[in-house]
């Protein structure tokens, strides 16, 4: 007892229990003051240019080229010479070569590219390291092994490539977004214009001099910024054959368009409004993973974001209390802090749209929770924001927010769920959380969105396919389904000929 009684000895017992920042250097990456376009395998000056920023704190990073129509035809012009110059007809075993070391290149360069990615689009260091990353050159791996196996990914169909490939890409995922547009249109045999996002051109320029590392043969890769005026003119080149575009669905239609009629080949890869369903039966803990990782990875900004919340009405209480009790946990903040989860708002015009959104959420009637979080004075910031309370027909609940917010509604059968979660123009990705194997395939069966996800959640993999239904866009990427639209095919006269 006297031990017991003995008092503790003092010991200073911290009061603050918060991580210690750990950024990640920024001076490993080298930005120049100012980029032309990469044409023909040299930089063009551009005559005209505009600044990119962080938007961790708005610092001015460099200038960009904004390129005009002459930019951009000068730039197919070049991939028109380089595909008859040879890379059409190079067998594909070369083609690959070039592939694999390109993927390698990134492997070796990756912490440059992670750096570079999170300053300029303001997504986490832990992210761009540990998926953009990984991913782009797992893009290059895959599809270096395809390069010569055309003829078995389609038997009796004759492959071969589609010409020059005009590529448009948005600023969620700069890097990865290129490789997956990059990657399979050279293992197909053809040639690209690709215009970055306004906001995030800087890993695409860094790429240009991995293309000059692999001795990728000049005019294959060509890159032109600009804004959506220089996609424009990519778009409606006579001399591009197909237009592959990742982006919102207002300007996916308006491109689909502009090609009506003109016999190009068009993918497009527009928004979302992803239903993630958890039934009773889920292991909760992890679901709440699950959600967290669908809605807040990558600040929202992902266009199969599980932004709708869908929970059996017997658990909404205890998950959403954990769901809320983790989301207080999520620290926003500095993008190369290692630490950080939450990183910037990509740019002040989607800052704003995030906001206009959520403004109409609380004056329709949700309920907002939002964790308690000091967030930076500089740059455009968002806290992670959980809506309850929410209907079907509100705004928050309809339209793509692209933004660290989620709506939570309820159901009590499958059935329901099911017509919830269909209820929406998109249809691009959906998540189930439930311990019955046999009730995954049942709601995979009807629910109508390209990918879905069972326990787990914005899980990607280069061979699996990608893709929408209704007004997510149509044809896919990824897998041996993502070559098939840079190939045309000659049927056989002769069956197995
Ligand atoms: P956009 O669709 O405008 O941008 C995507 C790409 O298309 C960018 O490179 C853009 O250039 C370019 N572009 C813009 N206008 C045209 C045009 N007329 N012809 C050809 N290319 C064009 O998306 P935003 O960046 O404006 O984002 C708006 C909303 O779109 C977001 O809030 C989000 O809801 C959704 N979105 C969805 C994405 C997805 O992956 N599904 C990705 C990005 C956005 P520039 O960057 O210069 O505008």
């Amino acid at each position: 007892m006297a031990e017991l009684d003995r008092p503790q000895a003092e010991v200073a017992v911290p009061d603050d229990w918060t991580y210690a920042s750990a950024p990640e250097s920024r001076d490993i990456v080298h930005i120049a003051d100012r980029y032309g376009h990469f044409v023909g395998g040299e930089w063009l000056d551009a005559a005209e240019t505009y600044e990119t920023i962080a938007p961790r704190d708005e610092e001015p990073l460099a200038a960009v080229g904004q390129g005009s129509e002459a930019d951009v035809g000068r730039a197919v012009a070049a991939a028109r010479d380089a595909y008859a110059d040879g890379w059409s007809s190079l067998p594909g075993s070369e083609r690959a070569k070039y592939l694999f070391r390109i993927a390698r290149l990134l492997q070796e360069r990756s912490r440059e590219f992670a750096v570079l990615e999170s300053l300029n689009g303001g997504k986490p260091i832990k992210e761009s390291r540990d998926v953009d990353l990984p991913l782009a050159a797992a893009h290059f791996f895959y599809y270096a092994g395809w390069a010569d196996k055309l003829e078995y990914a389609f038997p009796n169909r004759r492959p071969r490539p589609v010409g020059v490939a005009g590529q448009i890409i948005p600023w969620n995922f700069p890097l990865l977004m290129l490789a997956w547009k990059v990657a399979p249109a050279l293992a197909c045999g053809n040639t690209v214009v690709l215009k970055p996002a306004e906001t995030t051109p800087l890993t695409a320029l860094l790429f240009c001099d991995v293309l000059r590392q692999a001795e990728l043969p000049a005019g294959v890769v060509n890159i032109v910024t600009g804004d959506g005026r220089t996609g424009a003119a990519l778009v409606v080149n006579e001399e591009v054959d197909k237009v592959a575009f990742t982006g919102s669905t207002e300007v996916g239609k308006e491109i689909q368009r502009r090609l009506a009629g003109t016999g190009k080949k068009l993918t497009l890869e527009l928004g979302g409004k992803a239903a993630n369903i958890v039934f009773d039966d889920a292991a909760l803990d992890q679901a709440v993973e699950g959600i967290v990782n669908g809605i807040y990875f990558n600040q929202g900004h992902v266009c199969c974001a599980g932004s709708r919340l869908f929970v059996q009405e017997s658990i909404y209480e205890p998950l959403v209390a954990k769901l809320e009790r983790r989301l207080a946990t999520l620290r926003v903040g500095d993008p190369l802090d290692k630490n950080t989860d939450v990183g910037a708002i990509n740019s002040a015009a989607q800052l704003e749209k995030i906001e206009e959104l959520v403004a109409s959420g609380v004056e329709e009637g949700a309920q907002i929770y939002q964790p308690p979080c000091i967030l930076p004075e500089k740059g455009y910031w968002f806290a992670p924001t959980v809506f309850t309370n929410v209907a079907q027909s509100y705004r928050i609940a309809q339209e793509e927010i692209f933004g660290p917010v989620l709506s939570v509604l309820t159901f009590r059968t499958p059935e329901e769920a099911v017509e919830k979660a269909n209820n929406t123009p998109y249809g691009l990705s959906a998540g189930v959380w439930t311990e019955k194997g046999s009730r995954i395939l049942w709601m995979a069966q009807r629910l109508r969105a390209g990918v879905v996800w069972a326990n787990t959640f914005n899980r990607f993999d280069p061979s699996s396919p990608f893709g929408g239904y209704k007004e997510s866009g149509f044809g896919r990427e990824g897998g041996r389904h993502g070559l098939e639209p840079y190939l045309d095919f000659e049927e056989s006269e002769t069956f197995g000929g």
